[in-house]
């Protein structure tokens, strides 16, 4: 299996090398040269099969000879040991038709740990046989961070430093990243916004001699290794509702367009998905994008549901990729425009993307009146980004086919909003409810690159 960049102007990598390069050298996003199909009998057996049994199937075709099939079990099971699900993406029914799939039983209880406990286990093995190390610098506006921050504990090949905004991530959030012991982990709190962590993470991969210098590397949401992880629950849901004889449809709450991507993916490997619905808070860009055609950058505006208040859409960039038939100059001229504010996605385009999604966005007021609702109709908890989607799936047209929302986080790791819209406070699960009484250890810095850039030479192992 061989990788392309979305601009068309980079190296053709392996999976090994797209997974260790992350973005590609013409600023555009590596997708597999084809997508892999899976047959009808593979994808009925799949409902008998464990968690980690799909994931074998459904990934191993876009590893390459990174692995062999041994080595690629062994790091697959090792990754979700840890969950606190035997499921690992267990099923609920919220209503007729209406189901919701967990991811939020990982160690930081957000669906990121699905994609990043992988990615840590295939960095060790890669670097290891390769004899090199690396040092992942990545910035977060708090579930990222903590994910990655986990997932490479203890690991000897990397040292993680992770950028967050000093005072503005959740504490549950903010103890996950600064209660870990070991020491190739490091939480850097800078006296900024989010958008300067980010601005500082760009100008340090720019740096080419810091970038070389601290063998400089990136786990962000593009990394493709990521997008191939969260394939897998689109299938393990879909057959345990009766796929493939049945059709399934999905709801996802958005800000990167990461995971509902994955399911783009899941749906041409064959898997039978009708809708995928994109469900967005009040940072609309993606429902403005697919319901009108206007893809345009607008100001990031806190939400309850901060994990999604993103303007530019990342992974957007690859359905796009796909849309204008991989033509490599064609998004690259849009990406151009981007930079100047914003672009118009063509008509014959934007039918095609209609034909297989949908979109909708959900106000503040509309987020926390669902977690309500939901409470009180099912004793269902839901963290502000799952409401997000559920409020979106039930405004969708009723049909035989079951829907599946995405509940992307446990409502302990956003316990202010859930608080605020039912008066309770949520719990952590017991595996982790010693979290607020570890002790934390973060650094303070400036929010200046050089100073940030001294911090990382002087915490990264030799
Ligand atoms: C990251 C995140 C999202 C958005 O996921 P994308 O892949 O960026 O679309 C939604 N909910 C939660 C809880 C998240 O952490």
């Amino acid at each position: 299996m061989r990788y392309v960049s979305t601009r068309g102007k980079s190296p053709v990598l392996s999976f090994e090398e797209t997974m260790l390069t992350g973005l590609a050298p013409d600023g555009g996003l590596y997708v597999p040269e084809a997508v892999p199909q899976l047959s009808q009998e593979v994808i009925a057996a799949m409902a008998a099969q464990s968690y980690e049994e799909v994931a074998f199937t459904v990934m191993r075709p876009f590893v390459g000879d990174t692995f062999t099939d041994d080595e690629f079990r062994g790091l697959i099971d090792r990754a979700y040991a840890g969950f606190g699900h035997a499921a690992r993406a267990p099923l609920k029914e919220l209503d007729r038709g209406q189901w919701l799939c967990e991811l939020f039983h990982g160690p930081t209880l957000a669906f990121k740990d699905f994609a990043m406990q992988l990615i840590g286990q295939m960095f060790e093995h890669v670097l290891t046989k390769r004899g090199e190390r690396v040092t992942i610098v990545g910035a977060t506006s708090g579930d990222t961070g903590s994910a990655a921050i986990e997932a490479f504990k203890g690991l000897e090949s990397v040292d993680v430093i992770i950028l967050y905004p000093h005072g503005r991530v959740s504490e549950v959030q903010r103890r996950q990243m600064t209660t870990p012991v070991e020491s190739n982990v490091h939480a850097l709190a800078v006296h900024g916004t989010f958008d300067d962590c980010q601005r500082h993470l760009k100008d340090m991969f720019a740096d080419h001699a810091f970038r070389d210098n601290v063998r400089l590397a990136a786990v962000n949401s593009i990394n493709w290794a990521r997008v191939m992880a969260q394939v897998v629950y689109y299938f393990t849901a879909a057959t345990s509702l009766g796929a493939p004889e049945r059709r399934v449809n999905f709801t996802v709450p958005t800000g990167n367009f990461g995971d509902i991507y994955a399911g783009e993916i899941a749906r041409r490997m064959g898997l039978p998905i009708d809708r995928l619905v994109v469900a967005t808070n009040q940072n609309d860009i993606l429902h403005r994008a697919l319901s009108e055609g206007d893809y345009r950058v607008g100001e990031v505006i806190p939400s309850v549901s901060p994990s999604m208040d993103i303007q530019v859409s990342s992974n957007f960039e690859r359905l796009l990729f796909d849309a204008y038939d991989r033509d490599g100059a064609a998004i690259a001229q849009l990406m151009d425009e981007l930079k100047a504010g914003g672009f118009s996605i063509s008509q014959g385009v934007r039918e095609r993307l209609a034909e297989g999604f949908g979109s909708d966005s959900v106000s503040e007021d509309e987020t926390l009146a669902r977690i309500t609702a939901c409470l009180r109709d099912g004793a269902e908890l839901l963290c502000p980004h799952s409401a997000v989607g559920v409020e979106v799936a039930l405004r969708q047209p009723r049909t035989t086919t079951p829907m599946v929302t995405l509940a992307t986080a446990h409502p302990a790791k956003f316990p202010d909003a859930v608080e605020q819209a039912t008066g309770l406070r949520p719990p952590l699960p017991k595996r982790m409810a010693d979290l607020y009484d570890r002790s934390e250890r973060v650094t303070e810095v400036a929010n200046d690159l050089a100073a940030i850039q001294d911090l990382i030479r002087e915490k990264r192992r030799a």
